[in-house]
This record gives structure tokens, sequence and C-alpha cells, in this order.
């Protein structure tokens, strides 16, 4: 059995993202993103990686534990698919308001 290829082995002085699949990096999925940012987190390179990454502009990949996409830092990826034309409609909640008036009478 062989561990998940996101799982860092440990290796003294080994930058965490030369421990694992380098694709992690440059994942699809948004876990397998997430991921990859968790493995940067305590990496002792990490600023100056994201930093670097900042100034190359990067296009693509996680860099000093942050995404980016088309040469900038994105918050999350998104799943892939077209997002929903019409809005969900959220459970009805009465306004807090007419609760009281209902409440006193
Ligand atoms: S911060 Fe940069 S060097 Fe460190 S693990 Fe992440 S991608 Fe690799």
């Amino acid at each position: 059995m062989t561990a998940p290829r996101w799982e860092a082995p440990s290796r003294p002085g080994a930058l965490p993202c030369h421990l694992v699949d380098p694709e992690v990096f440059f994942a699809e999925s948004p876990a397998d993103v997430e991921a990859a940012k968790a493995l940067c987190v305590g990496c002792p390179v990490l600023e100056d990686c994201l930093e670097g990454a900042l100034e190359r502009r990067e296009p693509w990949g996680v860099w000093g534990g942050q995404l980016f996409i088309g040469g900038v830092v994105v918050a999350r990826k998104r799943p892939r698919g077209r997002p929903r034309k019409h809005p969900v409609a959220e459970p009805y909640a009465p306004a807090a308001g007419r609760q009281g008036k209902e409440a006193a009478a």
C-alpha cells in the first residue's frame, strides 16, 4: 500500500513540495489544491516562494501556500462546471418583527 500522493514523507531539510508528486500543486480538484496549500504551511521558504511567484506572475498552481490563476492569487479553486443559472430559493424564515407581534397576540 502506498501513501496518498499529497501526504509528505519526512526527510529533514527537504521542502514539502520536493517530497510529493508535483502534480498536486497543479491539481484540478479543489480538495487537492487545498491539500497542496496545507503542505506549504511551515515551509521554511514560504515567504520567498510566494514573493517570487508574485513577481513572476505565476500563471497556475500553488506557490507559497497560495493558489495562483492567471498571475494573481485567488482564494479558492472553483469546481468544474457552470454556476447555477437560477439561484436556489432559501428556506422561508418569517421576519423577526412579525414573530414578535404574533407572540404578543
Ligand atoms: S512554499 Fe513553495 S517551496 Fe515551500 S512547499 Fe510550498 S511551493 Fe514548495
